[in-house]
């Protein structure tokens, strides 16, 4: 433990949670748990009590925690070159770039980001650079919290205390081509849409309608966008959702981030085709943005999943888990949706909250997008045992929850 970790505060969970109510802004509520470590799949909290992360830090964490391959990536770049300004370009910067791009199956550029919403951000800009101004987002989409990608957030809840929002966006039913094309004309700079829907509960279009969507926009002359922050880096079984198997087409603007750096913050714009040569010195930047460390930590993520084939892991865990759930046949699950390891529980009666609440009280880290919706997105390195205990656990709460508790 270094000089400085050392004098970190080592209360327990109510006095941190104390503390943390008189310094913090209230952006977040009450913290469920205070984590002081973490380790592979598990964390452990500010009491000594061990956690099986089902979350994965909101699909970040994708190789779990302190991985060692990330962690000695992130050192030894630190100690040889830890940041330049974007007036230089480094090497790890270089690299990722490239594999980024190849990730698309055609030329791309890239713009590296701090985050989801930044590199949304830099393509709401790129898609202004088209000169044309209207854009059509979703219904139930989310794409983060700065002024620009919350204008194309769909949650009105999020969108009205900061009105106005940067515009003209438009909001169609997300998974109906029908009201896309209704929509679309040529005042349409782009179309952005999730693969799937993550914070609106997991939710997957019919099967085509990503195809269609990017033959509307393209017939109109407008950018497909396609925001893959939460779908992409392997947390679905694919590095890019909309291109299962690395088939296929890319869009034509990429957002990504969550899963990227393993917790260490970095997100990127891909452009590919005419998009990607929008951009002019001068006309977006950033400070940190693809600095040596967060590049290389997405070099050590990409490593390592090609290293022990995660994204087969991840369909297959995926494909398991899914199917494990539904076998059931408990009358309190109605689906199980998603793909790979970003999964939604989707239940009949609006108790997620309380699921996950339980969840947390027996030491399993998992998340309630929506009322009636679990969300699990598991490290992609979890375990089949790991696996196995989990659900176990899962079962038991969908028996007993919503019925009156007799003992305990
Ligand atoms: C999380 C998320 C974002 C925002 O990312 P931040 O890093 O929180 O800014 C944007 N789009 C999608 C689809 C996300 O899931």
């Amino acid at each position: 433990m270094s000089e400085v970790q050392q004098q970190l505060p080592t209360d327990g969970t109510a006095a941190l949670t104390e503390r943390y109510g008189s310094v913090m802004m209230n952006a977040f509520g009450p913290p469920k748990a205070v984590f002081v470590r973490g380790e592979g799949c598990h964390l452990w909290d500010a009491d000594g009590r061990k956690y099986l992360d089902m979350l994965s830090g909101l699909a970040v964490n994708g190789l779990g925690h302190a991985h060692p391959l990330v962690l000695s990536a992130i050192t030894s770049q630190l100690s040889t070159l830890g940041h330049v300004s974007n007036f230089f370009a480094t090497p790890a910067q270089i690299a990722l770039a490239e594999r980024l791009a190849g990730f698309t199956g055609t030329e791309a550029r890239v713009f590296f980001s701090n985050s989801g919403s930044e590199a949304n951000e830099a393509a709401f800009k790129i898609t202004r650079l088209t000169g044309r101004t209207r854009i059509i987002a979703a219904e139930g989409s989310f794409h983060g919290r700065t002024m620009g990608s919350l204008a194309i957030t769909h949650n009105p809840k999020y969108r009205e205390p900061f009105a106005p929002l940067p515009g003209d966006v438009t909001f169609v039913p997300y998974g109906d081509a029908e009201a896309l094309a209704a929509e679309l004309d040529e005042t349409v700079a782009a179309v952005v849409l999730e693969p799937i829907q993550g914070e609106n509960g997991i939710v997957t279009p019919p099967a085509g309608y990503l195809d269609r969507a990017r033959e509307l926009a393209h017939a109109h002359g407008a950018l497909l966008w396609l925001d893959e922050v939460q779908t992409g880096m392997g947390r679905t079984g694919e590095w890019l959702c909309h291109r299962p198997g690395g088939e296929g087409w890319a869009a034509d603007l990429i957002t990504i981030a969550k899963g990227l750096g393993n917790g260490f913050p970095v997100g990127a714009c891909l452009a590919t085709g005419p998009a990607a040569d929008l951009v002019q010195p001068g006309q977006h930047g950033t400070t940190f943005g693809g600095n040596p460390v967060a590049a290389i930590a997405g070099m050590a993520v990409i490593a390592t999943i090609e290293r022990d084939d995660l994204l087969a892991r991840a369909r297959d865990l995926g494909d398991r888990l899914a199917a494990e759930i539904t076998g059931w046949g408990l009358p309190l699950v109605s689906e199980v949706r998603g793909s790979g390891l970003l999964r939604g529980v989707v239940l009949a009666e609006p108790v997620a909250a309380q699921i996950a609440d339980r969840a947390l009280a027996e030491g399993f880290v998992i998340n309630a997008p929506r009322p009636n919706v679990l969300r699990l997105a598991p490290p992609l390195v979890l375990s089949d045992a790991q696996l196995d205990g989990f659900l176990t656990a899962l079962q038991g709460w969908l028996h007993h929850i919503g019925v009156p508790q007799e003992n305990s």
